[in-house]
């Protein structure tokens, strides 16, 4: 089978985190805040157009759950986002 037989798949932003109880490192897909994806792609669009003279590449803004549940021991985190 060729690459180009293949569906084009379409990648979705995730958080990951590794769960305190089993262990196991977690994956779940993030939500995409639209307003606030608008919001920043509008500010940070012009201020990038005027410093660098170049089409913006734009961003998405996620919203961040404030907890967590491990889909392997059932177990609830209160989370954040990474630092740094
Ligand atoms: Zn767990």
């Amino acid at each position: 089978m060729t690459l180009h037989s293949q569906p084009e798949i379409e990648l979705h932003p995730a958080f990951a985190w590794d769960c305190e109880e089993c262990g196991k490192e977690v994956f779940c897909r993030a939500l995409v805040d639209d307003e606030l994806t608008k919001a920043v792609n509008g500010v940070m669009g012009m201020a990038e157009t005027l410093a660098l003279e170049e089409e913006p590449t734009g961003g998405i803004a996620l919203k961040v759950p404030t907890r967590v549940e491990c889909p392997f021991c059932g177990s609830w985190f209160p989370c954040f986002p990474q630092e740094g």
